[in-house]
Parts: C-alpha cells; structure tokens; sequence
C-alpha cells in the first residue's frame, strides 16, 4: 500500500481524480474530479480504502497514530479554503464536518455517516450568533448528538424500545400541542440539546464528547467500524463486492439546507432512472437536511417544472393547488434552478453517463455534494446505453460494456396479463418508485418475508417506510409497497438497484405491523395483493401475469452483442416451443436437449415403464418400439424450430428408478396398467434403488448395458432429420453420449449410433450430416480428453455434473451446507451457480487443449447451468470455447456476457 492516506479537495483543486475509485471511492473520487471541472464543492479530504483494510488489520490506535499528521493537514487545508476554524472559542467561524462512508460501489445507505460534526457549546453560540438563527443553530446540534450518540457512542433503542432521542422529541411535541418537528422554537431546542447529553451519559455511560478532535477520530473509526456489520455483510454477499475493497472515509465542511426558507437540499438525476428518458428530475425539500429527503419522511416536491405535472396528474392534484402548496424547484427559485440545470448537464457531458447528484442550496448558494453513475433499471440501462450511442456521447464498445447482463431480466419478466389486469381492482396508486409486475401475499416485516419465502410463497413487503435492516426481507419479496417516501427514498432506490417491483406513498393507505388499510378496507398477513411498479397501481387479490415483449432498444443492443461477439449462444430446450423462444431471443442452436424430459409427458411414461418392466432385450425392444414413433415426432419438431442450427441431442441420461413410483398407491396402479401382479412392480423398484444413484447406473452405463436404447434413440434422430430433409428443411443433429469415463465408453456407443444411422440411410435412401460426441462431465473424461477426443467430434462441458465430481458435493444434498459455507466463507460462492474458475475450471481447460491437441477443430461448448451465468461466460470465451448453452430465458445475458467477455 502507498504511503499517503489521505487526498485534499477544495477551492477547484484536488489531489485525487474519477479514475481512483479503487483507492478513494466512489464517492471521493468524484468529489476529487468535480473540483477540477470546476463544479462548486464544499472543501474536505478523503482517507483511502486501503485505510480501511489497514484499520480491519492493525487495528484502531495503530492505525489512527499512522495517519494522524495527514488528517490534521487536511483539516488546515479544509479550514484555509472555508475560512473557518475546527474547535474555534470564537475566533472565526467554527468548521462543522460531515463524515460519510465511500466505498468503490455504492452500497446506499449500508454504511455510517455523521453530519454536524465539531459542533459543541462553544460552537453553537458562534453558530448562532454568526449566522443570526439560534433555532437553526440548535437543530443542528441536537441532530448531531442524536447522530453521534447512535452511530459511534451505540445509544439506540433497546429490543423493542422506541429510540430514546425520539422519545425526548415526542414526550416534548406532545406537551406544548406541536404538529411537527419544525414547530420547535430555540429555546425547546437548547433544552432538547441538553436532555440529550442526559441521555448519552445514562446509556453510554460517558458524557457526550465535546472535543471536536475526540469527536472526528470517533466518527472516521465508526466508518470503518461499519464496513462490517452484518447488514453491509449481507449486502456485500449480495451484490459480490469483495470484503477486501474497504471503504474510503470522506470529511467534509457542512453546507447546510436548513438554514432557512433560501435554502434546500435535494436528489437529481440526469436522465431518468426508471424509463430512460432524457428528462433531467429529482426530489427536494425547502429548509432540510438531505438526510429528510433519503429517509422519505417529509415527501419531497419535484425539481422540474414537467415532473411537478407529471406528479400532479398522477395525484390528482390540480393546477392551482400545485402551484400553491407543491411547486417546482423550477418556479420556486428559478435562478438557482437553471444553476442546478447546467450542473447537471456539465457532469453528464463529462461522465457521459446518467448522473445521481446530490445538492444543497445554503443561503442562496448551491453546493454539490456528490455525483455518481445512477442506478437504473434494466429497460433504462439499455434505453440510455442507446440514446447515448446515437447522441454520439458514447462509442459501441462502452454502450455494450455499461449493461449489467442480469439486469436483462427486469426486461424480460412478467407483466400483468391484459385482460386479468382489466378485470382487477384497484385499490389505490402511488409512485411507481421501481417497475414491473409483482403479486404476492402481504407480510409486514422483513423477518416474515424472510420465512415465507424460505417456504416457497410469494410475498408483499409492506412497511411503513423501509430502511437498511428490511434488506434480507426486500431480497425475499417479489415485490416492496411503503406508505411514506418519495423516488429517492430507500425504498424506491435499493428496490431498483435489486430490480424489483417497488410503489411508494400509496394514497390513502395505513401501514401497522399487523395491517395494511387502503382506504378504509382492511388487508391482514397473508392477503393477496397485485403491484405494478411501472405505473404505481396496487391492486386487490392475485393478478395473472405475462412476458412481456421487447422493444426496439433492445433489439439493437442485441444486435451489437452480436456483431461484438465471437462466441455464439445456444439454448438448453427439450420442446420446439421452448426452442423458438430461445430462437426469439438470439439462440444459434440447441446445447443440450434432454430427452429424458420428454418421457415424462402424457401417455409416454406408461412406454417407459414398460420397457423397464420388460424381463429381457426382447421385451425391452417391443417398449422402445413404441416409444419410437413419438421420440421421431419430439426430434422433428425440435429439429424444424432449429432449422440451420445445431441441435445437440443428448442419449438417455438419469437412473431408471426416476421412471418408477415410489409409493404404494401408484405402484398398484403402474401393475394394473402393465397387467403384473403388485409384487413385480415392487420387486423391480427395489432392484433399481441405488445408494449413490449420481453415481450409479446412469449416462452411458445404461445405453452400453442395454444398446436397444441408444439404438432407438439413434434412429429416432436420424429418421426425423431425414424426413426434415426430404421436405426441404436442413437439419443439423449433434448426438451426444453423457456421462463417459473412458473413450471405450464413448466408443461403443458410437458405433451403435453410426450403424443404426447406416440403416436407416440405406432405408431411406438418402443421408444427413451428423455429429457424435459426448459430454465432459466426469474429471476423468477431462484427464483423457486427448483419447477421447479420437472418437468425439464435439465436446459438450456439463459443468453440473462436473462440479459435482469435483468438489464431491452431491447436486441434490448440497442445499444442507451451501449456504453455510458460504457464510463462512468458506466459499465464495454455490459452485452451482458461478463456476469454480480455479478448480473446475482447470478440468475445463485440460479437456480442451487436450482434445484440440488430438483433433484440432473439435467442436467445444458448454451446456451446464453455468451457461447463463455471466462470470462463468467471460471464462469459457477466455478459455476458447465455441459457445454456451443456456436456458431460453438467459440467452440475451449470455449473448451480452460473451461480448462483453470479448471487448474486455
Ligand atoms: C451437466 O451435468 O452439466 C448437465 C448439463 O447435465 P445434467 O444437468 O442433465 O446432469
Ligand atoms: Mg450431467
């Protein structure tokens, strides 16, 4: 690590710049590049990240001593450009700070700030005195030690107890008749100040520190302090960030937003963060503190004039009203709107991309408090990437590299259902804070919607308003409804980073812990109720919901993954609809057809029993007669959707007992079906059960114990591609063996496969190009690809199997510990999900430069659930593959991963 801890901004100069995310955060690093583009910033420094981990090694006293000097020289550089004094008696105006978290990525609201800092008796006299507004001064710093006191001194409500600063705030709101906070005159603040010092001292046991250096080392170490609680944790977890990151500490002079009616303090965006559209918007409030307009507990009025309206309509609110009692920041204070409007437009001209800005208007000056890259949601993810692209802001390579392949979902999930949707009651609308459709039923805390969801039901979370502790419960939730808050509240901004269904401020709604009342009905735990993020309407009961259909904008970007790429996407599909829609979606080809799914369907099953039943390969080869014509008709339809495309079809793959009832019930009525007495069916289960049957007679072993499958399955394959041919389509069949050990396994399977397509040749008197080859799911397959390679054309990685091998993890009992381990860090992540780059990854990459070593166009690809996964696609291009193989509805993010994996 370097030397130098901390970076001075201020006064247009910086010593950090936007490029050093890494190493001042976020945060710092765009308040470096702010002041040197000239945006009006107040003055402060940032301690680096590497800061952090040193903290999180060495410790607090170590670490405070280490870079002490340089903290105390960015406080005289802060105090120099703000004219003002840290601790000041009274010679000059005191310098307050705030003191707020930054990590590389911001985690909103999942770390600790500390605003007002340095605020003491002396100070606030000089505060109050200098700035002519005691009550001002006062609120400041009752605001402070209820800060403080909660986030470093940890006096917060008990379990189940209100917190104790409110209840002051409380007791006295009631006892003079006040309505709000803002009713508080100077002289009930000074006696708020000191009833909370009381409180301090009885819970922390300690008086409240009125040294501002005592109180500065308190705050930064609390910063660092919050890195690692259990919320930032799961947060953490969540969204991938790496404990080793850190977070940078920014500390900065206060600017205050409350000093009065000319002053504000507000939320904006560049573009729109919901839809896309170039529409500059935001939230603010008049007299506040940015924290009331983040906490959505005063609902903010709009920046825009047009978004003013847009709100207006959607309340009903009429025009006269508007104007009145909610006006834009547009025509409340024009000049500095039109101040505000050029900011905005000059960040967004240098980032070239939608910023998320913070502001505050103190006495009639503007200050910017922070500028980052916005969330959005996937449809504004791509609709900017594109707008920008043709506004010529942006090249192709960035507009590819700027999506969030897994953000694609929110594009391609549910949306009501037309006609159920026409049929629904709507019990009220609010703001549509995140879009998409969502119905569950409604829980009222994050601990129930924990629990239900544990249980497979889909949930509402109804609250109040959220905050960071609801986070576990919003991930639960399909979708989030509050009461209180605006777009910019937590609520609206972590529900869209997570990209869920989220309305706010519902008109008319009540939220308690054990009901929601809309309008005087009233809906208990475990009611239905239908949201729609996209409009803000909440409806009543359960609501059908559809796919939706793309538009335009994501056709193009579709189109430049595909011209960016050079591995293509196929799907995993077992029916022709399933395939068109993969089709639909960009799919070159079938990566894996299990045509053991097809078994399973109507009729088939009772062939499929049959054939096990059968006592000997005559029996057997009477079932398979059967299941033949309908096995043809499954590969034609299959073939037809995929016409042009490879389509790999994979033999027969699980344990037969999966073919065969458990229970007493359906074995009476598998023997009646077949005409056998119930013990012969009995009998037959038992011989089949296995101890390990992953392990077991599966794959391969069965299509070599007993050929008459694989020859069935063969024919079917080829004489539906004959038939394709013959009218005209062009069929390209990939038969694929599974589960292989040795090349001997592969080999005689081949050879089945080759005669029987020989025959049918002759038969039909015409051919089909075809491939064979096999899966790589079994390591040894991997350490012999070479040998196998001889015989396969193609390899196919199955990467479930192959994870489960390696790791000696059974597939279907690793839900016991998974979670466990990863919780422990044992693992980073399900192995299942993400592939394991250094240890199967490794099998990967033998198998592949061992078997192009022996066959050097061998065809490689990978057909895992891995597939879809976007780290995993950024492996499989590194290590050469051809393509990846994926469910339907991840091919658009496996066709962005892969370009993005190509322009990296
Ligand atoms: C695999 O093992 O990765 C695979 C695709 O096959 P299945 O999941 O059907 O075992
Ligand atoms: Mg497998």
């Amino acid at each position: 690590m370097s030397n130098k801890r901390v970076y001075t901004f201020g006064d247009g100069k910086a010593e950090g710049r936007a490029d050093m995310k890494n190493l001042l955060g976020g945060k710092g690093a765009n308040l470096a590049e702010m002041n040197l583009i000239g945006v009006p910033v107040p003055a402060g420094f940032t301690i680096t990240t590497e800061v952090c981990t040193e903290y999180n090694q060495k410790g607090r006293e170590a670490v405070v001593e280490l870079m002490k000097a340089e903290v105390e020289a960015g406080i005289a550089a802060t105090e120099k450009v703000m004219n003002a004094k840290f601790g000041s008696k009274g010679e000059a105006f005191p310098l307050l700070l705030s003191v707020r978290s930054g990590a590389r990525v911001s985690m909103p609201g999942m770390m600790n700030t500390v605003l007002n800092l340095g605020m003491n008796d002396d100070a606030v006299k000089i505060v109050a005195e200098k700035s002519g507004n005691e009550k001002f001064a006062y609120d400041s710093y009752r605001r402070f030690i209820h800060m403080y006191g909660d986030v470093v001194m940890g006096v917060d409500g008990e379990e189940g107890e209100h917190d104790p600063f409110e209840m002051v705030l409380d007791r006295i709101k009631e006892a003079k008749g006040y309505d709000s906070d803002a009713d508080f005159t100077a002289e009930d603040l000074k006696g708020i100040v000191e009833e909370y010092k009381a409180v301090v001292k009885e819970r922390a046991g300690k008086d409240f520190p009125t040294d501002p250096w005592e109180q500065l080392w308190g705050a930064i170490c609390a910063v660092f302090d919050s890195w690692n609680t259990p919320r930032a944790i799961l947060y953490r977890q969540k969204e991938q960030i790496p404990e080793e990151w850190g977070t940078a500490v920014n500390v900065q002079a206060m600017v205050y937003g409350n000093m009065g009616e000319t002053s504000a303090t507000g939320v904006c965006f560049s573009r729109d963060a919901a839809t896309g559209e170039d529409q500059f918007n935001g939230e603010y409030l008049v007299n506040a503190q940015g924290e009331d307009v983040v906490a959505g507990v005063r609902t903010p009025l709009e920046i825009t004039k047009i978004g003013s309206q847009r709100w207006a309509e959607r309340n009903g609110t009429s025009e006269a009203d508007r104007l009145a009692k909610f006006p834009s920041l547009e025509e409340a204070m024009p000049q500095l709107y039109a101040e505000l409007n050029a900011v905005q437009q000059k960040l967004e001209d240098h980032y070239s991309d939608m910023q998320d800005m913070e502001f505050t208007v103190q006495d009639g000056k503007l200050w910017m408090l922070q500028t980052r890259n916005g969330k959005r949601t996937g449809a504004a993810m791509v609709k900017m990437a594109i707008d920008m692209l043709e506004e010529g802001r942006i090249d192709e390579k960035t507009a590819v590299l700027r999506q969030e392949p897994n953000k694609l979902d929110e594009l391609l999930h549910p949306v009501f259902d037309k006609e159920a949707i026409a049929k629904a009651n709507v019990l009220s609308k609010g703001l549509p804070a995140s879009p998409g459709a969502a119905t569950g039923k409604i829980v009222f805390t994050a601990d129930a919607a924990e629990q239900w969801a544990a249980r497979g039901e889909k949930v509402i979370l109804v609250r109040r308003e959220t905050s960071p502790e609801d986070l576990a419960g919003m991930y639960a939730a399909e979708g989030i409804l509050t009461e209180r808050g605006g777009m910019t509240s937590h609520a609206a901004v972590v529900a869209r980073g997570m990209g869920k269904c989220c309305v706010s401020s519902a008109a008319g709604i009540s939220v308690s812990h054990t009901a929601l009342k809309i309008k005087g009905v009233e809906f208990k735990e475990g009611d239905f109720i239908s949201l729609n993020g996209t409009t803000g309407e909440v409806y009543e009961g359960e609501v059908a919901t559809i796919t939706p259909s793309l538009d335009g904008d994501f056709a193009k970007i579709m189109d430049l993954a595909e011209r960016h790429s050079r591995m293509y996407v196929r799907t995993n599909a077992d029916t022709p609809a399933d395939a068109q829609t993969a089709r639909e979606f960009g799919a070159k080809g079938i990566g894996l057809c299990r045509t053991e799914h097809m078994f399973f369907e109507g009729d088939r099953i009772w062939k499929m029993r049959e054939m096990i039943l059968a006592e000997n390969e005559e029996g057997r080869k009477a079932a398979l007669a059967k299941l033949l014509p309908i096995q043809r008709e499954d590969f034609y339809g299959i073939l037809k959707a995929m016409d042009g495309f490879g389509v790999t079809i994979r033999l027969l793959d699980p344990p037969l007992h999966e073919f065969t009832p458990n229970d007493a019930a359906s074995q009476k009525e598998m023997a009646e079906k077949l005409g056998v007495a119930v013990e012969v069916v009995k009998d037959k289960v038992e011989s089949l059960h296995e101890f390990n049957p992953m392990l077991g007679h599966r794959g391969c072993r069965l299509g070599n114990t007993y050929p008459e499958i694989t020859e069935m399955q063969a024919r079917a394959i080829i004489e539906a591609a004959c038939e394709l041919k013959k009218e005209g389509f062009d069929p390209k069949p990939e038969i694929m063996v599974p589960l292989i050990g040795t090349v001997k396994e592969l080999k005689m399977q081949e050879e089945i496969i080759r005669t029987t397509a020989a025959k049918v040749f002759e038969e039909k008197g015409m051919e089909v190009d075809y491939l064979v080859g096999t899966m790589i799911e079994i390591p040894r397959a991997a350490l012999t690809a070479d040998e196998v390679a001889e015989v396969a054309e193609f390899f196919s990685f199955g990467t479930n199997d192959l994870t489960q091998m390696t790791f000696g993890y059974s597939r279907d009992d690793a839900g016991k510990f998974l979670p466990v381990y990863i919780e422990k860090g044992i693992l980073k992540q399900d192995p299942f999900q993400a592939l394991d780059q250094t240890g199967v990854g490794q099998l990967v990459e033998m198998g592949c430069d061992k078997g192009r070593s022996a066959r050097p166009d061998l065809k490689l690809g990978i057909c895992g659930e891995h597939g879809g996964e976007p780290s995993s696609v950024e492996f499989c291009h590194r290590t050469g593959l051809d393509y990846v193989s994926c469910s339907p509805f991840r091919v658009p993010i496996a066709r962005l991963a892969a370009a993005q994996a190509n322009l990296r």
